[in-house]
């Protein structure tokens, strides 16, 4: 991608109104816009960490739980929340049809889920089914201000599970927390996201958040230092001990973090308010009990801004980044034409190999903006281009997370890099 064209400029001043650090760093460096309070456009570098982001999470779900992916759609009929009687809940926007029709905006699907699985599950051959989609869901969220971290309209995975036996349940949740662990270590949030202990509701005794430490997160946990595993604020009132390793409450640590993912048993609750069952081998009725698991993906790219950033700007992990490589062509106020021709042809190499690649081409700013957007924004590797490295016959190159430079061949770079693509 050429800068030159990009869509989506840098800002050297932040929006007045933003108070959170990710919404500052994502509008300043142009990732995001905002339309409103919690409501916010994604600009095309915004939209590729986002895709990246729904890449991870897609490729884990199928590979490892077996999940299979669907679109449900973002308009309910308010009826089926009559029937599991949601339909007073706070957070729905409520609409209504020309015609004469009640209808919310999705808020979450297990609405629309079950009597979508009631078509086709019948026996018990059809179980276990796990469902997932990536979709926008749309909530009256009081408090907006956090940037992405709380979206009125914001970007969640959501997967149900459908079983035929507690047992069977019980053996896929377990298998959703190590699933869970796997897609935020692949995500960069491996080493501050904990497994959180949250109260089960009437359902169980326990539910899971997945807590990603920050001190920008809203919640508060108690995490247990030696076994790596957290409580949740409410919970933590009955709690004596860590609930994994006993270990007595006075050494848990208060942290503050960020909700990024959950998963809970929902036993026959929606279930049972659709009639949805199953016949078993003898031929008889059951029930189903269900499992769900939700991940705010917007929310997730703004925690790893909370996370990873430093005073000039955002420090992407590879995996998520917009692009591996940001190439700076230094060609200075004389435009000089062997810098330029060095730059493109290094940019085609990269593309030739399949690296994603910013060109910042820009004829009109000075090395010193083109070092400063590079830093805001973010990404992995930089490369650069000037009089000085053709001289050299090696290129500059600093990755965003280091201090130094160093010099290599391009051969050496391209080499080195040979594993970034996507
Ligand atoms: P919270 O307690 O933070 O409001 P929640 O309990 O409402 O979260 P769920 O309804 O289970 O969360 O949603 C699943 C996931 O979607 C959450 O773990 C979180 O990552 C994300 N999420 C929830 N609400 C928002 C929001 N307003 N903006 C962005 N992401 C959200
Ligand atoms: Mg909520």
């Amino acid at each position: 991608m050429l800068q030159s064209k990009l869509f989506g400029k840098t800002l050297r001043e932040g929006p007045k109104d933003e108070v959170s650090r990710n919404a500052d760093l994502l509008t300043r460096a142009g990732f995001v816009a905002k339309e409103m309070a919690g409501v916010y456009s994604f600009l095309p570098l915004g939209l590729r960490v986002l895709w990246n982001i729904a890449a991870i999470i897609r490729k884990t779900l199928n590979e490892e739980l077996n999940a299979q992916e669907v679109l449900m759609p973002a308009l309910h009929p308010i009826e089926n929340y009559q029937k599991t009687g949601r339909d007073t809940i706070d957070i729905l926007f409520h609409t209504e049809l020309v015609s004469g029709g009640h209808l919310v905006l999705g808020q979450s699907h297990e609405e629309i889920v079950v009597p979508l699985a009631q078509r086709f599950i019948s026996s018990y051959r059809d179980l276990p089914l796990g469902l997932y989609q990536i979709q926008t869901k749309f909530r009256n969220e009081l408090r907006a201000k956090s940037g992405l971290l709380r979206g009125r309209e914001f970007l969640m995975k959501d997967l149900y599970s459908f079983h035929a036996t507690e047992e069977d349940f019980d053996a896929y949740y377990e298998k959703a927390k190590t699933v869970y662990a796997n897609i935020f270590q692949r995500l960069g949030l491996g080493d501050i996201t904990f497994l959180t202990f949250a109260s089960g509701g009437t359902f169980s005794k326990y539910s899971h958040e997945f807590q990603a430490l920050t001190d920008a997160g809203e919640d508060i946990v108690y995490l247990c230092e030696s076994c790596h595993v957290a409580v949740n604020d409410e919970i933590i009132q009955e709690q004596a001990a860590c609930p994994k390793c006993n270990a007595p409450r006075e050494k848990l640590v208060e942290k503050k973090a960020i909700e990024v993912g959950n998963i809970f048993p929902l036993k026959g609750k929606f279930s049972d308010a659709f009639g949805l069952s199953y016949t078993d081998e003898k031929g008889a009725a059951r029930s189903i009990t269900m499992g769900c698991y939700g991940i705010g993906l917007s929310r997730v790219m703004g925690a790893i801004v909370e996370v990873h950033h430093d005073e000039k700007g955002m420090m992407w992990p590879e995996a998520v980044a917009p692009f591996a490589v940001h190439l700076l062509e230094l060609s200075g106020n004389t435009a000089n034409l062997e810098v330029k021709k060095a730059s493109e042809k290094l940019y085609k190499e990269f593309l030739e190999k399949g690296i994603a690649v910013l060109y910042d081409d820009r004829g009109d700013k000075t090395p010193g903006q083109k070092f400063a957007d590079a830093d805001l924004i973010g990404i992995p590797w930089r490369v650069v281009i000037s009089e000085k490295t053709i001289a050299g016959k090696k290129v500059e190159v600093k990755k965003r997370s280091e201090k130094d430079v160093v010099f290599m061949t391009e051969e050496q770079l391209l080499e080195k890099i040979s594993g970034l693509t996507r």
